[in-house]
């Protein structure tokens, strides 16, 4: 099939291209690399089934010219992770809105069949646990810039599934704080990058508040796994999925376990939040998946323990400093 990935030079989008590369597909990578890099991508560029196109999801020309060529589009494209939406909201809502409604439109255009990438930042400080699909998202005030995320990824699933009502074949995946190799090397949007590089740097690992607050981790092959199983299956058309791990790990726990895989003498410094993140900062304090919608209706079992994927995801980012 051919397949067209927006967004498929980032961390989850270059993996689901190899996936698909694996798979004997045709793929196209639509990125503007803002915050997907070449080096994702870098091994895919000579492959005859592979092709990468260095412009914006807000072209719609383009846009339109690919989804056309496509038959199944992943639509993974955004502004991802708390401290980018944090510090520029502008830049995020018009990627998060004005990119989906570009390409939502072009699918409709085609009739083709269509994955949004959501995030279980859509259900917001909500301290359900386990949080299903049909769950209520809690919100915080518009005054406060990282609410801006789960609002326009709310928006991007009220769109996708407007048009399903139309008749699009669309789906969306909420991911629950996915990790593994290629994580930003900056440590940027995502704890699990920070620890480790921070533990890497022999720095303290910085653990905000009083680091009981949890996050399930979902390692990058059940993300991509889970994603191609709603790209695939028809059970998933017109439904959203929480793609992640239902194992509650604390910020804490997750210290002392980079701590122990790196070196032992390490510091866990607690940081209040207003350092980290500025006033007026809010944070979700608890985030479980419910993924029986998910495990029943397409098989999907999130299965790689947060041991082996920590380490993995380590080595990676050791053998990354050795090339530096
Ligand atoms: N966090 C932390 N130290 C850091 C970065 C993040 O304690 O250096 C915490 C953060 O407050 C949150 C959790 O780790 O509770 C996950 O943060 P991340 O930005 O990875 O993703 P989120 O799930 O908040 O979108």
């Amino acid at each position: 099939m051919r397949i067209l990935i927006t967004g498929g030079a980032g961390y989850i989008g270059s993996h689901l291209s190899d996936a698909l590369i694996d798979a004997g597909h045709q793929v196209t990578v639509l990125d503007n690399l803002s915050t997907g890099r070449l080096t994702n991508i870098s091994h895919l560029l000579g492959h005859t089934r592979f092709r990468l196109i260095c412009d914006s999801i807000l072209n719609a020309r383009l846009v339109d010219q690919l989804v056309a060529e496509a038959d199944v589009v992943y639509h993974l494209a955004a502004t991802v992770g708390v401290k980018h939406v944090v510090e520029d909201p502008l830049k995020c809502i018009v990627a998060n809105v004005r990119g989906t409604e570009v390409v939502l439109e072009s699918a409709y255009r085609y009739w083709r069949r269509v994955v949004v990438a959501s995030s279980s930042e859509v259900y917001g400080k909500s301290e359900k646990a386990p949080l299903s699909e049909d769950d209520d998202s809690v919100l915080g005030p518009t005054a406060v810039g990282r609410w801006s995320y789960a609002l326009s990824k709310a928006v991007d699933e009220h769109l996708a599934f407007a048009y399903h009502r139309q008749g699009l074949p669309a789906s969306v995946v909420r991911y629950f704080n996915s990790y593994g190799p290629r994580l930003d090397p900056r440590g940027y949007g995502s704890v699990v990058a920070r620890f480790i590089n921070q533990a890497l740097d022999g720095q303290p690992i910085t653990v905000y508040d009083d680091g009981r607050q949890t996050r399930c981790f979902t390692y990058i092959d059940d993300t991509v796994n889970g994603t191609l199983l709603v790209g695939t299956l028809a059970e998933a058309e017109g439904k959203t999925f929480n793609i992640g791990n239902d194992r509650e790990t604390s910020i804490l726990e997750l210290a002392h376990m980079v701590r122990d895989m790196v070196d032992t003498e390490l510091e866990i410094r607690h940081v209040p939040y207003a350092q980290a993140y500025g006033p007026r900062f809010e944070e979700t304090r608890r985030r479980v998946p419910d993924t029986r919608r998910a495990r029943d209706l397409l098989g999907f079992e999130a299965n790689v323990p947060l041991e082996d994927g920590l380490q993995r995801t380590i080595d990676w980012f050791r053998k990354q400093r050795v090339g530096e």
